[in-house]
């Protein structure tokens, strides 16, 4: 640093990946002094939330992005790998950095570890300035009268909405002045974030733009056309009426703020109508709701929030659960949802509900595995938003789904893939089958199998398990525990 430099504020990025709206950054650049962007891989995590795979191949192509428009700004962005305990108090030593900034997180082992980080920094005397920056409102500013924790949607959303509008976004950061002499930073490829033989992340390419503009490009556009249907179709397979946003909302590459204002502003115009506007708006709130409850009830990431599911009889993982991560199952909306999720990184809202409750209600796994699978396996796989929703298929969350609904493959397949065209795409095998067979090809004559060219049991497995026997075993074990 030279003599006459002001000292740097470092901005410990973490899932917030943006330069527009971003408040702990927008802060450090309004101080007028030169401002160090740190991106930690943090080693330090949970084993069992350490960053799966897509989420790292996100990581990687996010990272790379916003390296490049921090360059294009005039700034720099630090990479270093390892527990952020002592990384980012090194980092800012090292920098003579005089404060350090960073956007809240919400979860119990993330608040943990920013705050024995705070600490450490008090320790060598630098400032710390913590903003909110990834949701609506924030764990504990949307209450019930008496000041608790909502567990049910609807009067948290109500709640939400009687609070106003949340803040405006804050304007992008165009220009940063980079530190002279700077620390080092690590080189992005040598943390090895992508899959290299066999490249199965081959598939996300043509669909994904990790980064900030893609994000902004992916939202301008959903608003441009989906957005206008949305409450209508977002819950049909065959339609990609949803915004796709959930990898670019996680990662912060689009603040969610941004997200709400920009729906505001159509619905305004009157290019969105209110329907459409709220139903959407929810969805962006359910984000909000599960981050509430999760910091309220911190155990639900390693066990049920209702503990009576405890003493359930869930069977131990086997081949169908194999069957069922492969896409195997012999129903063709499970399997086209589960191919959907490897093949891209992201699966349909309502098919993860399916899906999920195949796993646990069909198959009386236990709903963990499939947590973890999905953790493994979503470019949006999110703490918060991934546990709330699978203990909410399973009944053993707050405001969960009774245990007894049980989704029927069949029938929901029918109903939300009526043309069966998303099986179609996903399940090749089945692609001529007419559309009365195509959610049950069990049910199809040999005629229609053989002009298909299908034969079951060799191109495309027969049902492994009877839906409605499983549906009565998983009652009877429910009752068990009642
Ligand atoms: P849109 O319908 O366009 O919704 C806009 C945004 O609202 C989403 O991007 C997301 O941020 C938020 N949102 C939508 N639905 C929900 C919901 N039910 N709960 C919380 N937030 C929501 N979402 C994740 O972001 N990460 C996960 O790991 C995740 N795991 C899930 C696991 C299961 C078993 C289920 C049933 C749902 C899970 N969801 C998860 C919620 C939801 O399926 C996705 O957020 C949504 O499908 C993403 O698609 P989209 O961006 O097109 O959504």
């Amino acid at each position: 640093m030279a003599d006459s430099e002001p000292a740097p504020i470092l901005v410990w990025l973490r899932e917030d990946l943006r330069l527009a709206d971003n408040p702990a950054l927008r802060a450090a650049a309004d101080a007028g002094a030169p401002v160090l962007l740190l991106y930690v891989l943090d080693e330090a995590v949970p084993d069992r939330l350490r960053m799966g795979g897509a989420q790292r191949w996100w990581l990687h192509h996010s990272l790379e992005a916003l390296g490049a428009d921090v360059a294009r700004a005039g700034g720099a962005l630090v990479l270093r790998r390892g527990d952020p305990r002592v990384i980012v108090p090194g980092v800012a030593e090292a920098a003579g950095a005089s404060a350090v900034h960073w956007n809240r997180r919400y979860l119990s082992f993330q608040r943990e570890a920013d705050d024995d980080v705070a600490e450490a920094l008090a320790g060598q005397d630098i400032e710390v300035a913590t903003f909110a920056g990834s949701l609506l409102y924030e764990p504990g500013e949307v209450t019930t009268g008496s000041g608790g924790t909502y567990k049910v949607f609807s009067p948290y959303y109500k709640a939400l909405k009687a609070k106003g509008e949340p803040r405006a976004p804050l304007p992008r950061v165009t220009k940063a002045t980079a530190p002279e002499g700077g620390p080092d930073s690590d080189e992005l490829a040598s943390w090895n974030l992508l899959p290299a033989k066999p490249n199965w992340a081959e598939g996300f390419e043509p669909v994904w733009t990790p980064g900030e503009r893609g994000a902004q490009a992916r939202l301008r556009d959903w608003l441009g056309t989906n957005a206008a249907r949305y409450a209508n179709e977002r819950n049909r397979a065959d339609l990609d009426t949803t915004s796709r946003l959930s990898p670019h909302l996680h990662f912060g590459e689009v603040s969610p703020v941004t997200v709400w204002h920009e729906v505001k502003a159509r619905l305004a115009d009157g290019t969105i109508p209110d329907d459409h506007a709220d139903g959407f708006l929810s969805e962006v709130a359910w984000r909000d709701f599960s981050y509430a409850v999760l910091a309220e009830f911190p155990q639900m990431l390693e066990r049920p929030y209702d503990e009576r599911f405890a003493a359930f009889a869930y069977e131990a993982p086997g081949e169908e659960v194999e069957a069922w991560r492969r896409g195997r199952t012999g129903y063709p909306i499970v399997d086209a949802g589960m191919r959907q999720l490897w093949q891209t990184g992201f699966m349909h809202n309502r098919v993860r509900m399916i899906t999920a409750s195949f796993l646990v209600k069909d198959l009386l796994a236990d709903p963990e595995i499939g947590i973890d699978w999905f953790w493994d396996t979503l470019v949006c796989a999110d703490a918060a938003n991934n546990t709330a929703s699978w203990q909410w298929i399973a009944g053993t969350g707050v405001d969960a789904s009774p245990y007894f609904r049980v989704f029927n493959p069949t029938g929901q397949g029918k109903k939300f893939d009526p043309e069966g065209d998303y099986v179609r795409r996903w399940v090749p095998e089945l692609a001529k089958l007419p559309k009365r067979y195509v959610h049950e090809p069990w049910t199809a004559p040999e005629k229609a199998l053989a002009e298909a060219g299908v034969t079951l049991g060799e191109d495309y497995p027969a049902p492994i398990v009877d839906h409605a026997e499983r549906r009565d075993e998983a009652l009877a074990r429910y009752r068990a525990i009642k």
